[in-house]
């Protein structure tokens, strides 16, 4: 795989120096330092990710936008993708598992394969999250996210702007990693974004269908995602090491 080169470590201190608590300037910077079609924003839709796209939009009214179809996601989010669309009047990519891995899968173990062991979970992460985003992210330079320190104790070091091992050494840029629900909720309504009708049905965090449920008052903000697992880390892959790994061709 041929990539441009990102970025130098210098040069990211310095960013991160300057501008890794000024969430719109390191957007800004984001966007002028990669060429349009080498940078993204990637968003599970969820209000976090809204607001760093409806950031980049107000810099760059063209900036890509990508999300994932797992082919699970609940119908609120389909609407909710036709929503921003027209609420921007603009397209938002769309990548998909490869059907051929999903055939393979499902025919295996069953449609909801999820729920019998971790492992299939991750695995079922793996074909329909993980493995389209590798995919997505193989021709950019740069991805920027809705990620937040606050989100869980997993993401409590979730730094403004690093270096994506797990993506080739692209830059991540996570503008807003050190926002509060209010600052995000307060960015989203100031603008008139709409924010995903679930949330308005006790969500607080939203994924595919069958692996999300409203949370109580009292429960953490992830108790919702993948809640029959004891201990889990509550992450799909995408931003954190999974627990394991796909073996080579299992999938
Ligand atoms: Fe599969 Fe559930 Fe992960 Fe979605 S959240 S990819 S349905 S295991």
């Amino acid at each position: 795989m041929i990539r441009h080169q990102p970025i130098a470590d210098g040069e990211l201190a310095d960013v991160r120096g300057r501008l890794q608590t000024r969430p719109r300037d390191l957007v800004a910077w984001a966007l002028a330092r990669f060429a349009p079609e080498r940078r993204v924003v990637v968003t599970g839709l969820q209000v976090e990710g809204v607001a760093v796209a409806s950031m980049a939009l107000e810099l760059d009214p063209t900036v890509r936008l990508l999300t994932i179809d797992t082919g699970r996601l609940p119908r609120a989010t389909h609407r909710y993708l036709a929503e921003l669309r027209a609420h921007w009047d603009r397209d938002i990519e769309v990548v998909h598992p490869d059907p051929r891995q999903l055939d393979t899968f499902t025919r295996h173990h069953g449609v909801d394969a999820f729920y019998r062991s971790p492992q299939l979970r991750l695995d079922c992460c793996h074909i329909r999250k993980v493995a389209p985003l590798e995919r997505a992210l193989a021709d950019v330079d740069c991805w920027m996210t809705g990620l937040r320190r606050e989100q869980s104790a997993g993401r409590a070091t979730t730094p403004a702007i690093e270096l994506d091992d797990r993506h080739g050494r692209i830059v991540k840029v996570n503008p807003i990693a050190g926002w509060t629900d209010v600052q995000v909720r307060a960015y989203v309504e100031e603008r008139g974004v709409p924010v995903h009708p679930l949330y308005a049905q006790s969500y607080r965090s939203i994924g595919c269908d069958p692996c999300t449920r409203p949370v109580a008052a009292n429960e953490d903000r992830r108790a919702g995602r993948w809640w029959w697992e004891q201990g889990s880390e509550k992450e799909c892959g995408i931003h954190a090491a999974p627990l394991r790994v796909v073996p080579a061709g299992r999938s």
